[in-house]
């Protein structure tokens, strides 16, 4: 049978690039086998769910390139994937439980369950509704069937909880971590289904995974305590379980601890995909998106967070990595993120993209600072600077003497190149520029340079001052293909201004 695979993000909130990197390892593994991938929105906590923040989720696989066979958004055979949609679905399975022996009802208040906990402190003991615990509570193992049917035909408040057999070795076979063996009695009886209606993140992705029929439940560390659940509740329902395979954890930069949601922005980068400003207290959070980063290095980048492809290759395209994975190349250890390196990939992802490829990521660039232009001089400019470009959004600083003219110009660099007559010496050397019809890059070095040695001039003072004349600074590429691309009539301009300026 081929793989079905889910990615199945609660709303609650922007998602974090660890979690991207867990849709990432689904879909390339679900592309690698035929698979299918679908994307599930887990949204029975309505108490934690956040206006926009599915859109969000859809919108930041839309910029990464990551497409889904099925799902919210897609639609598909197994539809709705929603699961507030799908709240009649899970009671039947819940009460099924019961029935079975598996589950029981409790009607304990929180004021009964508050009075169980601080007698346990009291005694230096954290309270546990478990096997030892739960026949000294307000249930329906403790309650007569009068009883239950009475509270529950008056509308008391229940919850249901699966019911761990004493003693009993739970064992979840982990793709990455191998054989995890947890006796039950360290486990307590888990809230399965409340009484407004709703069944917990455990019983409804249980459920939802066997109707869907998913075969391979691929998620982070985080969610590996609730496997021995999910393991027992499989059993329970007499159903076949999905294969897990448990992701490492992103971890900070410097090891300590998990790559957390505050760290981006405080440590200068981003762990959001897209931009987000939360609804609620208006803050807003980076996004890979607007730093200027291309998908396609974050992908890339994010596929060797945790897993390689058993060699020392880097750079590779979703089809690369989608032909090279496997899970038994995922590693058990946690995987640092390394700013270094996402900016080191997503210089190699620019270098490899042509001007025409760059040229609407720098339209946008250009918007954002108030300037258009043609697009083939865009993309003569694109070629010029590339190669110093490290994100999108560097073009501007890197650039942005070919949109507009300087009106300053670097005082140290004046100082250091403008010598006396100097505005004299360039408007001959301008001169000679304007000679050639067309401008010929190499024959106006020629003539410039012969000028110079001609008249014993020092050429770091000439070429450095008419560089500070078009661009403001003593940067840029090569000068005289610079002036190529800016033109001629333009660079006579800038001259003029320059001079007037420096020398008043
Ligand atoms: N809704 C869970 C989450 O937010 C899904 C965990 C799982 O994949 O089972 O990550």
């Amino acid at each position: 049978m081929n793989p079905r695979v889910r990615f199945a993000p609660s709303p609650t909130g922007p998602l974090h690039i660890g979690g991207v990197r867990t849709a990432l390892y689904n879909y390339l593994f679900a592309k690698k086998n035929n698979g299918t991938f679908l994307l599930r929105i887990e949204d029975t906590d309505q108490t934690r769910f956040v206006e926009g923040a599915e859109q969000y989720i859809i919108e930041a696989f839309q910029w990464l390139g990551i497409p889904f066979d099925e799902g919210v958004g897609v639609g598909g055979d197994f539809g709705p994937y929603r699961q507030s949609e799908r709240k009649a679905i899970y009671k039947p399975y819940a009460e099924q439980l019961v029935v079975d022996g598996w589950a029981y009802y409790a009607f304990d208040t929180p004021e009964m369950l508050d009075a169980k906990r601080k007698e346990a402190e009291s005694q230096k003991k954290t309270f546990q509704y478990d096997a030892y615990t739960r026949m000294g509570m307000c249930n329906s193992l403790t309650l007569t069937p009068e009883e239950v049917q009475e509270r529950l035909a008056r509308g008391d408040a229940f919850v249901i909880r699966f019911k761990y057999p004493e003693d009993t070795d739970v064992h979840v076979l982990d793709l990455i971590r191998g054989e995890v063996v947890i006796n039950s009695n360290l486990l307590d009886d888990k809230v399965l289904y409340k009484s407004d209606g709703m069944p917990t993140y455990h019983l409804a992705n249980i459920v939802d995974d066997h109707l869907m029929q998913i075969t391979h439940v691929i998620r982070g560390e985080e969610w590996l305590p609730s496997a021995p659940l999910h393991v027992m509740l499989y059993k329970a329902f007499g159903w076949e379980a999905p294969q897990f395979a448990h992701l490492p954890l992103l971890l900070k930069p410097d090891g300590n601890g998990k790559l957390s949601k505050r760290d981006g922005d405080r440590l200068g980068f981003p762990v959001f995909p897209l931009q987000w400003t939360d609804p609620k207290s208006g803050e807003t959070s980076s996004g890979y998106r607007e730093s200027g980063y291309l998908p396609e290095a974050v992908i890339n980048m994010l596929a060797l967070l945790g897993w390689n492809p058993g060699n020392d290759q880097e750079m590779m395209s979703m089809q690369t990595l989608i032909d090279s994975f496997s899970i038994d190349k995922i590693s058990k250890s946690g995987a640092k993120f390394s700013l270094d390196k996402a900016k080191w990939f997503n210089h190699e992802y620019i270098q490899q993209k042509t001007a025409q490829e760059l040229t609407p990521y720098m339209l946008d660039v250009l918007k954002e600072n108030g300037v258009g232009c043609d697009i083939s001089y865009l993309q003569n400019v694109i070629n010029l600077v590339k190669d110093r470009l490290n994100f999108v959004n560097d073009f501007w600083e890197q650039a942005n003497y070919f949109f507009v003219a300087p009106t300053t110009y670097d005082p140290q660099a004046v100082k250091k190149r403008w010598k006396e007559n100097m505005g004299q010496t360039l408007e001959k050397v301008m001169t000679l520029i304007e000679s050639f019809h067309p401008y010929d890059m190499q024959l106006a070095h020629d003539a410039v340079m012969q000028y110079i040695a001609d008249n014993e001039l020092n050429m770091g003072q000439v070429l450095n001052s008419l560089r500070l004349a078009i661009v403001g600074a003593a940067r840029g590429p090569e000068l005289f293909t610079m002036i190529g691309v800016i033109g001629v009539q333009e660079v006579r301009n800038r001259l003029d201004k320059a001079v007037q300026t420096i020398e008043g």
